[in-house]
């Protein structure tokens, strides 16, 4: 952490002082921040440059970041690259059974604007239409650098409270699930998530 950082965080605290729920609220942003547990679900070829990003040479676990196996354990859900109207179903249940606070990271052009595949019968165009996206990675496909950089925007976010997505989505479910069933269908699925 730069110096810069370090003033603007104690900056955070001097404000809320007499504030003890903000106060504690920024405490836990801080934790939140620095150990970030990914599910990558990887759709895309931009899940090549996971594993280099993972181990020796670039190391995020240095960082606090790492990887996890499933939805309920996990903060960060990565989606890394194309999506096609298939798995954008399991997309869509999986980011649901994620405990609150959580965060979505869109992998390149394809989860942007659809990238090469934006004319595709078979593949959605921009991923923040069905789920709320709190970062992008630009590229295709992303280079570890810019998914090391990513990350520690979006550790910077959670910090500053500004890592809001999961919030967004609530507000804003009927906007969501609309643009799901439009592209989807309607779809019966008996469990606590949907009626
Ligand atoms: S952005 Fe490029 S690298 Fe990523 S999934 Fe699309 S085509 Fe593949």
């Amino acid at each position: 952490m730069t110096n810069e950082e370090k003033i603007e965080q104690m900056n955070i605290f001097e404000e809320d002082l007499n504030d003890t729920i903000t106060f504690w609220e920024k405490i836990k942003n801080i934790f939140r921040g620095k150990s970030l547990w990914m599910l990558h679900y990887c759709t895309g070829c931009g899940a090549v440059e996971l594993p280099p990003t993972m181990t020796a040479r670039f190391d995020m676990e240095r960082l606090g970041m790492g990887p996890m196996a499933t939805p309920r354990q996990a903060d960060v859900l990565l989606i890394t690259g194309y999506l096609s109207v298939k798995t954008l179903r399991r997309v869509i249940y999986t980011y649901e059974q994620m405990m609150t606070p959580k965060y979505l990271v869109g992998f390149g052009s394809c989860t942007i604007n659809g990238g090469i595949y934006y004319d595709s019968y078979a593949v959605i165009n921009r991923l923040d239409y069905y789920l709320p996206v709190d970062l992008y990675v630009a590229g295709c496909m992303p280079r570890p650098e810019a998914i090391m950089n990513t990350f520690k925007t979006l550790e910077n976010m959670i910090t500053k409270g500004e890592a809001n997505g999961w919030k967004k989505y609530v507000e804003n479910y009927d906007w969501y699930r609309n643009n799901q069933i439009r592209s989807l269908g309607e779809v019966y699925v008996k469990d606590e998530f949907h009626e």
